[in-house]
């Protein structure tokens, strides 16, 4: 008996900020989401050393009077819920009533706080969590938090820190959070007395994103045009197909205005990118779910970083289905760059001086329509009306052989021959519908392109892989997979729990192309599999394919695993680097391109085409600062 006490206050409180205040970074989020709380329409902050020495935030929000400044830093003290009913739909960021308490435990703390209409305010002083000093205080209506010498009384604790840079790019990254997630409050951060940024009250979210990163980063994300289902809204932007990053501080999600830290929901928005993810990196977005809150439990962790969904594979079904349907909402606005740069072009061209379009290098009329050599012939029904011609030039007489990469631009066309002329024609009817300008290709790799922008490069080989991906995948959608018969059927053994999974799915199994059949309990016999894989064991590559296919948790996502297989062959067909284009085949790989689903990156996530602002190249050439 007499083993057991209860724990002073003031030891409980350092208890519970070791759960709450990890690091200098916590610190800013607890005062900042207290501010915003508050109803603040301005937080200023200012850090010392990395957090460590001080943080400073400074709001204009409702402030306290005395009794409240005194309570909040009680334990458990909170104005923001009051039952446990209200637990069930939080709707501020901070309901735990631990982190002024908590943090008052760990450092030397200074609370100023004053109503709007109260004539003075209230100046509260803690060390180490023991109350030294309550008096009257003179500053502005709003509260003004100072926390000192963190952890000073916690040794163990302190060297748990990192370096000063270190701490202030978390710090930096926290409040980069919070002023995303609420665009209509001004923020500043003062760092070492050097201004790190200050961000102006944003009329929109677009003008915060600009405000924070810049212009560029906001020309290549996309507004989210998803409406995936009645219990779940999602708005915000996300990065095109090929912009990625490689961390995660760009990826940013809000659950009913917090953000959230969730593998749950990273790992749903991968699979929303699928192919349009390089392996390894991670998007770009800035992403608003919003839900019933009583379908979200946010009491998970006391950082509150965490939520709990009630429906998680609802949750998961939206997000990646919005994210589908965004990436490829895109192209259209994305086409348009290059019609509108066509129409620009065709303009000059059409008033100034006709005589200077150029032709392209065009020998015979059958080979202005002679196709790729790994094109398939299913693709061909999408090259549709107009030639394009500007920009490319014949390279001389006797030359037909000669790649475009060596091409210049020439004056005037020569018509040698009846069907010169005839490509001549066709292309002169079909100027007015120029839809894009192809200036040459470099190194045999490079497509330069012109548009409204500026200079567009395309990577012939990224861009013929996402041809012949979509090609291909729209065929296995149509059809099924193109399937290719083992010269001898295998059978193989599995045990029970595979054998009954491989049982409940032989229909998708044999829609991917894969030809297999039960053989008796526990063994499969498998006599095809899709003829654009090569497959050099049956039996191992069953296995894998159940291992991934298990992963998956619907048919949506075993069709997606599909897309996978085909993502991986597509690379062994396309054209290389290296393999010299003749014009007519140039013109039909950007056109094909623009016709595709998701134009801008291959199937494994890296980008067809890289865009070069006439702005970048002003700044290069120091025509502008
Ligand atoms: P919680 O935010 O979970 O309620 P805190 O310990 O962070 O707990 O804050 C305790 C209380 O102090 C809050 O509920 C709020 O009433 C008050 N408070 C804290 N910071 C501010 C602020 N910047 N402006 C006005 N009131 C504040
Ligand atoms: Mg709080």
């Amino acid at each position: 008996m007499g083993q057991i006490r209860l724990l002073p206050e003031t030891v409980a409180n350092q208890v519970a900020a070791g759960e709450v205040v990890e690091r200098p970074a916590s610190v800013v989020k607890e005062l900042v989401e207290n501010s915003i709380d508050a109803g603040a329409r301005k937080i200023d902050i200012l850090i010392r050393r990395g957090g460590i020495s001080l943080v400073r935030v400074i709001d204009d929000g409702c402030g306290m009077d005395r009794d409240d400044a005194l309570l909040s830093l009680e334990r458990h003290a909170t104005s923001k819920i009051r039952s446990a009913a209200d637990l069930q739909a939080v709707a501020t960021l901070g309901f735990r009533g631990e982190a002024l308490p908590s943090i008052a435990s760990v450092s030397r703390f200074r609370l100023i706080t004053r109503e709007a209409h109260a004539i003075a305010g209230t100046e509260i002083i803690v060390n180490g969590g023991k109350l030294d000093i309550v008096r009257d205080g003179g500053e502005a209506p709003g509260t003004h938090v100072e926390v000192r010498s963190l952890f000073y009384n916690i040794p163990a604790r302190r060297k748990f820190l990192r370096s000063e840079n270190t701490e202030s790019r978390n710090i930096e990254h926290q409040i980069q959070l919070q002023a995303i997630g609420h665009s209509q409050i001004a923020f500043s951060l003062l760092r070492d007395d050097r201004m790190l940024f200050q961000l102006p009250a944003a009329a929109t979210l677009t003008d915060r994103i600009r405000d924070l990163y810049g212009a560029e980063l906001l020309d290549r994300l996309v507004e989210v045009n998803g409406t995936p289902s009645r219990q779940i809204r999602i708005g915000g932007f996300i990065g095109q197909a090929g912009l990625s990053r490689q961390s995660r501080a760009q990826q940013i999600v809000f659950v009913n205005g917090r953000s959230i830290e969730s593998s749950f929901i990273s790992a749903a928005i991968r699979e929303g990118y699928h192919t349009a993810l390089m392996k390894g990196q991670y998007p770009v977005m800035f992403l608003f779910l919003e839900l019933d809150p009583a379908a979200v439990d946010v009491n998970v962790h006391p950082s509150k970083r965490e939520v709990r969904f009630r429906d998680p594979t609802g949750v998961r079904q939206a997000i990646v289905r919005c994210i589908q349907q965004t990436l490829e909402g895109g192209r259209a606005a994305w086409q348009e760059k290059f019609r509108a740069a066509a129409v620009a072009a065709a303009d000059v061209s059409g008033k100034a001086a006709p005589d200077l379009r150029l032709r392209p290098e065009v020998s015979s009329f059958e080979e202005l329509h002679r196709e790729l050599p790994h094109f398939s012939p299913a693709t061909s029904h999408r090259v549709t009306t107009g030639a394009t011609v500007a920009g490319v030039g014949d390279p001389g007489i006797g030359s037909s052989s000669s790649s475009i990469g060596q091409v210049l631009r020439l004056p005037a066309p020569r018509v040698d021959s009846p069907s010169d002329a005839l490509a001549l024609q066709r292309s002169q009817r079909l100027a007015g519908q120029q839809e894009f300008q192809i200036i040459g290709v470099l190194s045999k790799l490079y497509v330069l392109m012109e548009n409204a922008d500026g200079l567009v490069l395309v990577d012939q080989h990224a861009a013929h892989e996402r041809i012949l991906f979509e090609e291909l995948r729209r065929r296995m959608e149509e059809q099924g997979v193109p399937t290719q018969k083992l010269l001898l059927p295998q059978t193989f053994d599995v045990p029970p729990r595979d054998a009954d999974w491989i049982e409940r799915n032989l229909s998708i199994l044999q829609r991917m192309g894969i030809g297999i059949e039960s053989f008796g309990p526990g063994s499969f016999k498998i006599d095809s599999v899709p003829s654009f894989l090569d497959v050099s064991d049956p039996a191992q590559f069953m296995r894998k394919v159940i291992d991934d296919l298990k992963g998956a948790a619907n048919s949506a996502s075993a069709m997606r695993l599909g897309e996978e297989m085909i993502a991986k062959s597509v690379c062994r067909h396309a054209v290389k680097a290296n393999d010299p284009l003749r014009y007519p085949e140039v013109e039909k790989l950007i056109r094909d391109l623009l016709d595709c689903d998701l134009p801008y990156c291959c199937p494994h996530g890296r980008p067809t085409m890289i865009q070069i602002s006439l702005a970048e190249l002003e700044k290069k050439f120091g025509r502008k600062v």
